[in-house]
This record gives structure tokens, C-alpha cells and sequence, in this order.
């Protein structure tokens, strides 16, 4: 079968210093207009009980770069009427939280949208319109060709561009190139599986796979605790305090490459290799209270794993399933389907204390073996983008046998 997608391409850049100027001046600009922009809902907000919508901001913004705003007819009128249309989504999300919230479906933060600080970065903006790429370099507007760091990365035919987002991170800039193309998606005649997502292994699936996480993460955490510390001992607004901060963003860049290097080679593979696969909705909201760094590294992981696999399951022919996260996928027994309530986070082995079934197990191969069960009963309900909401079944009572299981630690699916 045949299907249109969008997908991005994302590439460093290599820029000469003008234009790494250039560009700064465009994020400087996409920045400006989108603290603006949220002043301004406030003011009129405040004032009529109305929200502009980014059209007017943009009509008003345009006004005033014939008088005060003149320095931002030196950037493409793209960066801060994208920035616009950004603040517009960010409001967009606001609402969609609160409604949850209302409704009791949310624990944590709003997340009213925020001004953006340079201190967090120079950040990004996005170009529309005339966007041409070369094996080696880039056609932007305003900006020019700017050469790239790896050669033949962008497709180089059979695409539509839609649009360019270049961004700064510790130094380093590079460009996103959202595309159009066609695809063909194969039928998909894997197996089924359940897949438990986790902080000490990256995740376990209902076949006894476990994958670990990235090896040299455990040491990097124990660097990024020393280097925390070396930023807060440094006097603030100093010199040394900032170069101790550009340390610590480099490792955190680092890190954040390795994991989402690990996530593409795990997601791709089970996209590739599975018909159906169940993974548990994440308590991104409850997570986001824990303060322990491993964790928050995790949890960032958690939110990429369920993105890609979403649209690499589009790509491959499979299907997603995401488990409601209200059901105790990690209490529930696989073999009987009793329910521990009494089991806590430090628990790693799931008892089952029915007499009749007692069966010791992996806790995350548990959890992964139940998710598996949720496949069956929910084959209908999927949507365009294949995933599908379930809520966790109890699983039909089994022949009461005792079951006494190691997990399996199989071949990882990366060294
Ligand atoms: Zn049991």
C-alpha cells in the first residue's frame, strides 16, 4: 500500500560566523515576537476577555516593525510568524490540559505558556517557503546555502518540502527538514508483543527480550551530578558560572543523542518485526514530580519511545496499543490475573499469592506479558494513526499451574 507521510530530517550544520550571526538573529527574532505575542494575550485578555489569534498578532506585529520593530526586516518575516503560530499551539495545549484537568483526568501542571529566556538557550526558529537541499548544503530563505556536517542526508528527490527549523544546542546548530513523501508500507506478519517500559532496563518485552539501557549512562549521570554541583558552587553571573554551564549542556547533549540513538534502533526493530505491539500510557504528568535525575532522563525517553514508535508503526505496516495507564498492568498476575495491591516501585519480582496459581515472575515481564493480552480485545478500535486506546482486561482464568520463571536476559536487541 501506498501512503503519503511527513516526516523530519534532522542534520547538523556547519556555519561560518556570519552566518551563525545571521542565525542567532533569527532565532533573537522568533524569540522576541513569541514573548510579545503571550504579553500581548495577557494585556488584551485582561482588557476585552479575548484572546488574539496569531493572525491578528502577526497583522499587529508587521505594524510595528515599520516604527519600532525596524531591526526585524533584517530576518525573513517567517521566524516570528512562526514563532506566533507556536505560541498559539503552546495556548492550544494549555486549554486541551486544563480541560483534562476539569474533567480529573490530569494531575500535574498546566503549563501556561512561558516566556523564553536566552539563558535556556538561543533556541530555534522556522523558515516556510523557498527550500531547496543539495547533497551537501541547504537552500534557506533569507539565509542563503549553508554547507552541512554529513553528506547526502536529505532525500534528494520524490519529496515535498514543507518547511525548515534550525536550531542551537551547546554550540552546536542544526536543521530539521519537514518532508512529504510517498511510501509503501508492507503487511506487517510479525507476532505480538508487550513491551514494559523501564528505569533500571530500557524496556522488557512479553517474549522474555529484555534491552538494556545505554551502557555509558550510569557513568555520564555520575559526571552530570559532579557537574551540577560545579555550576552551583561558582558565583552567580560569573564568568566561570557560565563556562561551568556550557560543560554541563554538552553532556546533557551527549546523552540525550545516545538514548535517542538507542530508542530509533530499538523502536525501528520492533516496528519492523511485530504485527502488534502494546505499550502502557505514560504518567508523564506523575513522572514529571520525580526529581531523581535517572529518572527525569528516563521519562524524557518514555515520551520519545511512544513518538517514534507511533509513526514507524505507520511506516511498517504494524499497530500500536496503548494500554490505558489507570489499569495495574505491574499488579495484576499474567497467569490468573489476581491483583497485588500491596506491590511497591522497589518490588522486582511479581508473588502471586492465589494458592492456586503462585507464580513468580520478572515484575517487568509481567507487566509486559499482560500488555500482550490486551491485543486480542481491542482489534477494532484503531485510529488513522494506528494506535488504539485499551483499557487492561483481566486475563481470561488459565489452567492453574505453578510457574517458576527467571527472566530470561535473551540477546539484547542492541550491544
Ligand atoms: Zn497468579
Amino acid at each position: 500500500m501506498l501512503v503519503t507521510v511527513t516526516r523530519a530530517y534532522k542534520t547538523e550544520l556547519a556555519l561560518n560566523d556570519r552566518q551563525v550571526t545571521a542565525c542567532k538573529r533569527h532565532a533573537g527574532a522568533a524569540r522576541y515576537a513569541y514573548n510579545w505575542g503571550l504579553a500581548r494575550k495577557q494585556e488584551v485578555y485582561a482588557a476585552t476577555g479575548k484572546s488574539p489569534s496569531a493572525i491578528d498578532l502577526h497583522r499587529e506585529l508587521n505594524a510595528l516593525k515599520q516604527t519600532e520593530l525596524s531591526w526585524m526586516y533584517e530576518v525573513s518575516k517567517c521566524a516570528p510568524q512562526e514563532a506566533l503560530r507556536n505560541l498559539d499551539n503552546a495556548f492550544d495545549h494549555f486549554f486541551r490540559r486544563a480541560k483534562l484537568k476539569r474533567q480529573g483526568k490530569l494531575k500535574g501542571k498546566l503549563g501556561f505558556p512561558k516566556r523564553k529566556s536566552k539563558k535556556q538557550g538561543l533556541g530555534s526558529f522556522r523558515l516556510t517557503g523557498a527550500i531547496a537541499v543539495f547533497p551537501d548544503a541547504i537552500q534557506l530563505p533569507r539565509l542563503g546555502r549553508l554547507r552541512l556536517k554529513e553528506r547526502g542526508y536529505f532525500p534528494a528527490a520524490g519529496v515535498k518540502m514543507l518547511s525548515a527549523t534550525v536550531s542551537e544546542q551547546a554550540g552546536h546548530w542544526s536543521v530539521s527538514v519537514q518532508v512529504e513523501q510517498a511510501r509503501e508500507v508492507p503487511t506487517n506478519i510479525g507476532p505480538i508483543v508487550g513491551v514494559d517500559l523501564g528505569v533500571k532496563t530500557l524496556a522488557t518485552l512479553s517474549d522474555g527480550t529484555v534491552i538494556p539501557n545505554p551502557r555509558p549512562l550510569k557513568r555520564r549521570l555520575k559526571k552530570i551530578k559532579r557537574l551540577h554541583k560545579a555550576v552551583t558552587r561558582k558565583q552567580k553571573g560569573s564568568k566561570n558560572r557560565k563556562k561551568a554551564a556550557r560543560t554541563l549542556a554538552k553532556h546533557y547533549r551527549t546523552i540525550a543523542h545516545q538514548r535517542a540513538n538507542t530508542l530509533h534502533q530499538v523502536t525501528t526493530r520492533l516496528a519492523k518485526t511485530k504485527s502488534v505491539i502494546v505499550i502502557e500510557d505514560l504518567n508523564v504528568a506523575g513522572m514529571l514530580t520525580n526529581h531523581q535525575l535517572a529518572q527525569a532522563i528516563a521519562d524524557v525517553g518514555f515520551a520519545e519511545f511512544k513518538r517514534q514508535l507511533l509513526y514507524k508503526a505507520s511506516w511498517y505496516g504494524s499497530r500500536v496499543i496503548i494500554a490505558s495507564r489507570w489499569e495495574p498492568s505491574s499488579k495484576t498476575c499474567s497467569g490468573c490475573g489476581w491483583v497485588d495491591e500491596e506491590l511497591t516501585l522497589a518490588d522486582r519480582t511479581f508473588r502471586c499469592k492465589n494458592p492456586e496459581c503462585l507464580l513468580v515472575l520478572d515484575r517487568d515481564l509481567n507487566a509486559a506479558i499482560n500488555l500482550s493480552k490486551l491485543a486480542g480485545s481491542s482489534s477494532d478500535s484503531r485510529n488513522a494513526c494506528g494506535a488504539a486506546s485499551a483499557g487492561l482486561s483481566r486475563p481470561a482464568q488459565v489452567k492453574l499451574t505453578v510457574v517458576k520463571q527467571e527472566p530470561n536476559t535473551l540477546r539484547p536487541l542492541v550491544g
